[in-house]
């Protein structure tokens, strides 16, 4: 440990973890399913990734999220 005794918390004063950040509470669960407007395709994404960062393995076309 290069901050003495180590049982500070690590980092030295981050803000908390996990949550927090950009207001959260819009809905978006952890994970989900994206659906292709294009071609109706539904891919199951992990959490962190954006429906429209993923193309539709079926005809390329950005996915949505499906509600
Ligand atoms: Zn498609």
């Amino acid at each position: 440990m290069p901050r003495g005794d180590g049982t500070g918390p690590p980092g030295g004063g981050g803000r908390g973890t996990g949550r927090g950040g950009r207001g959260g509470g819009f809905g978006l669960g952890p994970g989900g399913d994206c659906i292709c407007p294009n071609c109706g395709t539904v891919v199951s994404h992990a959490r962190g990734t954006p429906c429209y960062q993923i193309s539709c393995p079926n005809c390329g076309t950005r996915m949505t999220r499906k509600r």
